[in-house]
């Protein structure tokens, strides 16, 4: 069974590989589940790749870490964006080349910056000065990218304020990693997760090649260009499809960066989301007065679990059930910990079957980034999400 979803455009509808298919449904869980099809992760590299060019891809561990993601990543060529030690040592337990891997996380331990130089990396992200000396101290003459400020975010999941710093803060970190024997390679920034359009980089894109060129008139010779993730998936809006997007994307940058000699790109999200499907079921479905306008409905699945992204209803994931020909109405969908903050969707509620019931199963797509990774090892006794790759 192959089923086509219209949404991402009319000409690449999201097609869900039937191997997916065929095995979520013929398989019982006893707990919420996150099944992944590696070689829908492969297409997507692929289709990625297309769009990227020139650029090369370091996949952004932390939106999944499955084995066999990593695994297959390796074998097709993929760099890894790595943020702690355990990142690191997992993409080198699956054959990873050091060379390959960049600690890209701008806040990390002194130990953590010994181990990966010590194991072959060599390229660190900072935005600080206390950064630059502690990579100065533990990873001698490595070569380091600073991490600017995005000021306009349209994403849906922001990654603005904790990361970065401004452009003059930026151009003196350029100096002082100078100064400390180190070897200053260009900027990194991240436009911000799920950002829907390729065209909504144009404004971060402007003010990046501002600071660049600001720093090449004083005299700093950059080459790397890291222009991070905020590649989408489909959720409920529409969105342009991979290969489109990510050219659209490298058209922008090369207008403004064609002479810079290293794109880096660290698609997460864009990379996995939709390889993975969660497999929950409904705990409960009630009403609190007789005059309440919504049933509230309660999953196996909920904040805690793997589903943090929900948290301001800034993700909105699709729910299936194999009621969903009956009528439907709006529901407002909790989760089960004993937590008022474990609710998923309140201030738009989402619409679900009238027949829905306690013990049905619910099918969450797109699933794959940011679920697995959030979920709380047993908070309230209710198992983590667990994770079955295919
Ligand atoms: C999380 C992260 C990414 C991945 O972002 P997506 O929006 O999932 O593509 C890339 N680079 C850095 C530095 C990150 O922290």
């Amino acid at each position: 069974m192959t089923m086509h979803f219209a949404g991402a455009s009319a000409s690449e509808a999201i097609v869900y590989p039937s191997r997916l298919e065929q095995f979520v449904a013929e398989t019982v869980f006893d707990r919420p589940t996150l099944v992944i099809d590696v070689d829908r992760v492969e297409q997507q590299y692929h289709a990625l790749k297309a769009g990227l060019g020139r650029a090369d891809i370091h996949y952004a561990v932390k939106a999944n870490p499955a084995r066999d993601i990593i695994a297959r990543l390796v074998a097709l060529g993929s760099h890894f964006d790595a943020a702690s030690r355990a990142e690191i040592e997992l993409c080198l337990s699956q054959g990873a080349k050091p060379e390959h891997i960049s600690f890209g996380n701008t806040i990390k331990k002194p130990s953590d910056i010994a181990f990966a130089w010590n194991a072959g990396i060599g390229i660190f992200a900072a935005d600080a000065e206390e950064e630059l000396e502690k990579i100065a101290e533990h990873a001698p003459g490595a070569q380091v990218y600073i991490r600017l400020i995005v000021e306009v975010s349209e994403a849906d999941w922001p990654l603005t304020r904790k990361f970065g710093c401004d452009r003059d803060t930026a151009i003196r970190l350029l100096g002082y990693a100078k100064e400390l024997g180190l070897d200053p390679i260009g900027f990194s920034f991240h436009v911000g997760s799920q950002t829907r359009q390729a065209s909504m980089w144009g404004p971060a894109l402007d003010g990046l090649a501002a600071i660049w060129h600001a720093a090449k008139a004083e005299g700093h010779a950059l080459r790397v260009l890291n222009i991070g993730g905020g590649f989408p998936a489909f959720y409920d809006e529409e969105i342009e499809a991979p290969t489109a997007y990510a050219a659209g994307v490298m058209d922008m940058v090369n207008a403004r960066f064609g002479d810079v000699e290293t794109i880096m790109a660290e698609p997460g999200r864009g990379m996995v989301a939709e390889a993975g499907v969660i497999v929950s079921e409904v705990m409960l479905v009630s009403r609190k007065s007789e005059r309440d306008l919504h049933r509230w409905v309660y999953l196996d699945i909920g904040r805690f679990s793997g589903l943090a992204e929900t948290e301001g209803e800034a993700i909105r994931y699709r729910f299936e059930t194999a009621k969903d020909a009956d009528p439907m109405g709006p529901c407002i969908m909790a989760g089960p910990s004993c937590d008022s903050a474990d609710v998923l969707y309140e201030k738009r509620p989402m619409p679900l079957p009238l027949t829905l019931k306690s013990g049905d199963r619910v099918l969450i797509r797109n699933t794959g980034a940011y679920t697995s990774t959030y979920s709380s090892v047993c908070f309230n006794g209710f198992p983590p999400l667990d994770v079955v790759t295919i």
